[in-house]
């Protein structure tokens, strides 16, 4: 069956793909099986020089893979270039694993105990539309460091990207079979993945919804599972903080990626005094936000994935208060412009459901702890700001939210180094940084009895 790929800025088609049926899916599982045993005896430093080849080939074709990305995903070409140099930074980082996946030597009467770091096999990789290219590397890069070979399935609407890296990757010198892009349906490729006893561990980034049910799935075979599910992030803004500087920065918390983002701060949280003046500030930051044609070095915004994506996110704004907008282009093309709603209780689908769009919602507090309490009435706990100039204050917050990354007068979330992952149902386990290795690897322990 063919799909056609539609660039969002145009509602033109750029390729068509074949999708993937279960037949084909569990071909190219049996392949990756197959190649298993032999990747995860290469040697350590030749394993990691094959995936320095792969970040040196990625940064060569930088370019062609962020344009590419703007073409599918409507990515302004600013972030598509961050995403591209994302997949070769994090390649590069894990090139250094294989030589580092030491075991221990643990004190025993009678010998020696030893543990080991072993792959666990062929790992699934399941990507959503929002950042193709960097979700793909954080789940692919750690896996390949650490041995195990990789199937890897991008999402319908996005899997040109993908499909070009696993091209690179065998220009790089990659054994055929070690890592393989099958683009196809969820329902199909995905659930296969999910069901099949020879993928040992899924590894999935997308909505809240598939990956409960994807828990249940992998239950059965006590596979292993990483979930990065969806987000309703705070940007919480205290009154002795840098006003100014938190309402010209708050567009990008929220506004990034047309809002198609899991770390979305698209609650935010004003403490009473300063509502007036932050909300005057922030008005013009997001009339001077630039929604344009992605391809523009300009832009600084571009249009969703999808007509049923702008549907969706438009549900959300009828009947809630509009306090102002943005601009974005009429005709052709997926647009939607930044807008702010005001809150009232708290109670709002608006500031309950993670909308995926360029949506944010503000409603006041009084003091820390009810700041706490607001941030915290979520099912979610992905990411989060706090704007404060008093480090005392900074540390209470973010201690006290219930979060997996935190960022204090600043809206960054993700670094290839530092651990990512969501508390409650924001998911399970953490990417990147170095701990990531221990969700592709199992720990063996061996004794050995030296008495005779
Ligand atoms: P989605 O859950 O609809 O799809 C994600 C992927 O899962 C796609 O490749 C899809 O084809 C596949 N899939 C769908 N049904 C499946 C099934 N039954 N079995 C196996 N695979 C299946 O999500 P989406 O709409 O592509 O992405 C948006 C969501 O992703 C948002 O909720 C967002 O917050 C979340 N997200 C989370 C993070 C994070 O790191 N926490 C990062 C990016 C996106």
């Amino acid at each position: 069956m063919k799909h056609d790929v539609v660039n969002p800025a145009t509602e033109e088609v750029v390729a068509t793909v074949e999708l993937t049926t279960a037949e084909q899916a569990d071909e190219a599982i049996s392949r990756a099986a197959a190649a298993y045993p032999s990747w995860r005896a290469v040697a350590p430093g030749d394993r990691a020089r094959l995936l320095h080849r792969f970040a040196n080939v990625v940064e060569s074709h930088l370019e062609e893979l962020a344009l590419l990305e703007v073409a599918n995903s409507g990515h302004t070409i600013s972030n598509a270039r961050w995403e591209a140099g994302n997949v070769r930074d994090v390649l590069r980082f894990y090139a250094g694993a294989p030589e580092r996946l030491h075991g221990k030597q643990i004190p025993v009467a009678g010998g020696v105990d030893l543990t080991f770091k072993e792959p666990l096999g062929v790992v699934a990789v399941i990507v959503p539309w929002n950042f193709p290219m960097p979700i793909a590397g954080w789940g692919f890069a750690p896996a390949l460091a650490a041995g195990n070979t990789v199937v890897l399935k991008p999402a319908e609407l996005t899997p040109l990207t993908a499909l070009r890296l696993a091209e690179l990757a065998l220009e790089a010198g990659l054994p055929e079979g070690v890592f393989t892009v099958v683009a196809g349906k969820g329902s199909v490729v995905g659930e296969r993945f999910v069901a099949h006893e020879q993928v040992r561990k899924i590894c999935f980034t997308g909505s809240t919804e598939v990956g409960t049910r994807i828990m249940k799935g992998a239950a059965d075979q006590v596979k292993r599972i990483t979930l990065e599910l969806g987000g309703k992030s705070a940007n919480v803004i205290f009154a002795d903080a840098d006003v100014e500087r938190a309402a010209a920065q708050a567009p990008y918390g929220v506004f990034d990626n047309a809002g198609q983002d899991c770390c979305a701060r698209s609650r935010i949280l004003v403490q009473e005094g300063i509502l007036d003046s932050f909300l005057e500030s922030f008005q013009d930051a997001v009339a001077a936000v630039r929604v344009e044609d992605p391809a523009l070095e300009s832009a600084e915004m571009g249009p969703l994935i999808s007509a049923e994506q702008r549907d969706r996110v438009a549900s959300y704004v009828d009947g809630d208060r509009v306090a102002f907008r943005g601009n974005c282009p009429t005709g052709k093309g997926f647009w939607y412009p930044p807008t702010v709603l005001l809150a009232e209780t708290g109670q709002e689908p608006s500031w309950r459901e993670e909308i995926f769009g360029p949506v944010v919602s503000v409603l006041p507090f009084t003091d820390e702890a009810d700041a706490i309490a607001k941030a915290n009435d979520t099912e979610f706990g992905l990411s989060g700001s706090i704007w404060t100039r008093d480090v005392g204050r900074a540390l209470r917050v973010a201690r006290g939210i219930e979060s997996g990354n935190l960022s204090v007068n600043s809206h960054s979330s993700v670094r290839y180094w530092t651990p990512f992952g969501g508390f409650k149902r924001s998911g399970l386990g953490r990417e990147l940084g170095p701990d990531a290795l221990d969700a592709f690897t199992e720990v063996k322990n061996v004794f050995i009895a030296t008495e005779e």
